[in-house]
């Protein structure tokens, strides 16, 4: 099912989109099944299950995101293996990973997670947040701003993730007029299994998609 699942996805993406399998919960081995399908990008969201499937999987050319809460004290478990670490939602977490990459002398990509869905709980940036780190962003020097993230709303009403897209399409547009030195800026990472035909008309560059690739998760 899983390289079924990867291929009908593919042939409705466009080329240019970049699809992130969201293989958390699962087995290493759906990830080689994956692979099996061409499939090479994919993402986790617990630290340790992160670095415990980098580690059973490193025979294979994978591209490694990240896409949960992490917490400081758990840096290393991800920054040396995540090609890009979409869900920075903290300044403290934004200056901590700038601290480990001068100490490790890397610069780590990241996005920064916004707020957009009508959840209290769901974490991430305002826009004025946003704003505030994006007019100091060369002050961290070991940062690679590559754009934004966001989840909408967790609903079936297909307006309310319309404009929960919607917003956060139109302030990424804004944002690249306004810092067009942010040359790295370019990607928008919106769309998960409920939504991500939806998220393509508010202009995804990246899909995170794990259900509709791996079948339900057992927690
Ligand atoms: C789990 C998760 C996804 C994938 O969700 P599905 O609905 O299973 O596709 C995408 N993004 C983030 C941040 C997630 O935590």
């Amino acid at each position: 099912m899983i390289q079924e699942n990867i291929i009908a996805i593919n042939k409705e993406l466009p080329p240019e989109v970049k699809l992130v399998a969201v293989s958390k919960f699962h087995p290493a081995e759906a990830i080689r099944e994956a692979y099996a399908a061409g499939q090479r990008r994919f993402g986790e969201n617990r630290p340790q299950e992160f670095a415990a499937k980098v580690e059973a999987l490193k025979d294979l050319d994978l591209e490694w995101h990240f896409i949960g809460h992490l917490q400081t004290n758990k840096l290393k478990m991800v920054l040396p293996y995540a090609h890009l670490v979409q869900s920075v939602d903290t300044q403290h977490l934004l200056d901590a990973i700038q601290d480990w990459g001068k100490a490790n002398g890397r610069v780590v990509s990241i996005l920064l997670e916004m707020h957009i869905g009508a959840e209290e709980t769901k974490q991430g940036f305002k826009e004025e947040e946003v704003l505030d780190i994006l007019f100091r962003a060369e002050k961290f020097k070991n940062i690679r701003f590559c754009g934004l993230m966001g989840m909408a709303s967790h609903t079936d009403c297909e307006e309310d993730i319309r404009a929960d897209f919607a917003r956060i399409s139109d302030f990424f547009a804004y944002l690249r007029d306004l810092f067009p030195e942010l040359s790295d800026f370019k990607e928008l990472s919106i769309g998960m299994s409920g939504d991500w035909k939806i998220a393509l008309d508010y202009g995804a560059t990246i899909v995170r998609i794990g259900t509709a690739i791996f079948g339900d998760r057992q927690y």
